[in-house]
């Protein structure tokens, strides 16, 4: 992409009303634009990364073999009275009515249409285990939305739906859930510490938060150190291998880590002093097993095989997608910009002309770009007519993790340079060595 002709209109002042670094990045670098409280338009450079933010999300899905679907924004009122949250949500729930008074809603979240398509179509055991997933827009009448696209009011969230013949079953799909979890995150350049969270009136242990350490978070949380020293990395996986996603629980699990919530004084007071730590957390995504929460009144059974008719065992998982952009920018940032990891980076590198207009410059720019283009690799080329600290400084605020600069000295000597966002490193090499390295750098990313 050409910057002379992409939309990007970053903002100079600092937002006066963006109280969290991750909000005000996102509004100086034109990702994102209020369209009213807790509602937001995504911006070609915002709407970019959450793709990709959304494919490394549906990639990590299907690998555990959960399957995509897509559900609508608006639901009918009725399946919520059958299971009875339709009066119980209270006012966070978005209610609207039809031009033939039906009571509709804006939903904030799928159990009960999942559980209703399930029911019609699966009734023996034989078609279990299943798990549904799909990613769309959610809406939350949150009392006070704030921190951007951190807290809104309509928001992506990745859920999930299990269906499984036992309690046995279904927890294997939370366990698988939790690997997958921990597998995305990585990829987005994000440590997500999975801890134990409270399941309110269902009871149980069954539920883990997913909480990225930054002093913004919204969650409190308490945690043995020790688990910040845990990478998920490079395993092989089976998904379908019960005592391998156990034990991954387990390894990531045995450690003290808890919200507020669930925080117990006295477990916390047995972590050696030196590796007790309390912090602030944002909360990326969460995994639940109910159990026939919803299966029992929605009358979602199956055949056993033996002759009875059993509800199903459930469980949902949630990824805050467009929560991500902003958990991602608090936990990487300077005081110049944004700092993108390569798994999300909205473009794979700058190209900066520093003498936009000069025939030798200018070639070597075009020459550079196609040379990327033909590798697979998406760059953002400055050719606007403006001074280099200007081109740097915007570089440096939309936070691609790679500059290549381009001189009339470095042209005439068959170098360019290439530079680290994230160290602020420069190499001077030839074009096709600085492309070389690109393409190592993120056929790694893509591996991982
Ligand atoms: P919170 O405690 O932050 O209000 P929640 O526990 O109610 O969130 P879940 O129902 O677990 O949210 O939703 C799954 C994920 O969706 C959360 O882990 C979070 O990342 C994201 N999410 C929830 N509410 C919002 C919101 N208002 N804006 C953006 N993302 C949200
Ligand atoms: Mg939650």
């Amino acid at each position: 992409m050409r910057l002379s002709r992409y939309f990007l209109p970053v903002l100079k002042e600092t937002p006066a009303d963006a109280q969290i670094v991750s909000h005000r990045l996102m509004l100086r670098a034109g990702m994102i634009r209020q369209a009213s409280a807790g509602i937001y338009s995504w911006l070609p450079l915002g709407y970019k990364v959450l793709r990709k933010i959304e494919q490394i999300v549906h990639e990590e899905q299907q690998r555990a073999g959960h399957i995509p679907m897509l559900m609508p924004t608006l639901q009918s009122a009725d399946l919520w009275r059958e299971s009875g949250r339709y009066d119980d949500y209270g006012e966070e729930m978005l209610r609207v009515t039809d031009r033939h008074g039906r009571d509709m809603l804006y939903g904030p979240t799928n159990e009960e249409l999942i559980t209703d398509i399930f029911r019609s179509y699966v009734s023996s055991y034989k078609d279990l285990p299943l798990t549904l997933y799909h990613i769309q827009w959610k809406f939350r009448d949150e009392i006070r939305p704030r921190f951007g696209v951190m807290r809104g009011r309509e928001f992506l969230m990745k859920d999930s739906y299990n269906f499984d013949l036992t309690k046995e079953d279904a927890m294997h799909a939370y366990n698988r859930h939790l690997v997958t979890y921990l597998r995305t995150y990585e990829r987005m350049g994000l440590q997500a510490i999975p801890m134990r969270a409270d399941s309110g009136p269902i009871g149980g242990d069954n539920t883990h938060e997913f909480l990225v350490l930054a002093d913004t978070g919204e969650s409190e949380v308490f945690y043995d150190s020790a688990i910040t020293e845990l990478s998920f990395g490079d395993r092989n996986i089976d998904y379908d291998d019960v005592g391998q996603c156990q034990a991954i629980l387990e390894e990531f699990t045995s450690r003290y880590a808890r919200t507020d919530e669930t925080h117990d004084e006295a477990a916390f007071n047995e972590i050696p002093a030196e590796r007790r730590r309390s912090a602030r957390g944002i909360e990326v995504g969460q995994i639940f097993y109910f159990g026939t929460k919803y299966s029992e009144p929605l009358g979602a059974t199956v055949d056993d095989g033996q002759g009875g008719r059993v509800p199903v065992h459930m469980g949902s998982h949630g990824i805050g997608v467009s929560r991500l952009l902003g958990a991602i920018i608090e936990a990487s940032h300077d005081d110049k910009g944004i700092i993108w990891p390569e798994g999300v980076t909205p473009f794979h590198c700058g190209i900066v002309n520093l003498r936009q207009g000069d025939a030798g410059t200018d070639a070597a720019c075009a020459d550079l770009y196609s040379a990327l283009v033909a590798k697979g690799l998406e760059p953002l080329y400055d050719d606007r007519d403006e001074r280099a600290g200007a081109k740097f400084a915007t570089m440096d605020l939309i936070g691609l993790p790679w500059r290549i600069t381009v001189g009339p000295r470095g042209v005439e000597k068959g170098m360019v340079e290439l530079t680290s966002r994230r160290t602020g490193e420069s190499e001077e090499m030839s074009p096709s060595a600085a492309v070389e390295r690109l393409v190592e750098i993120y056929e790694a990313v893509r591996e991982a």
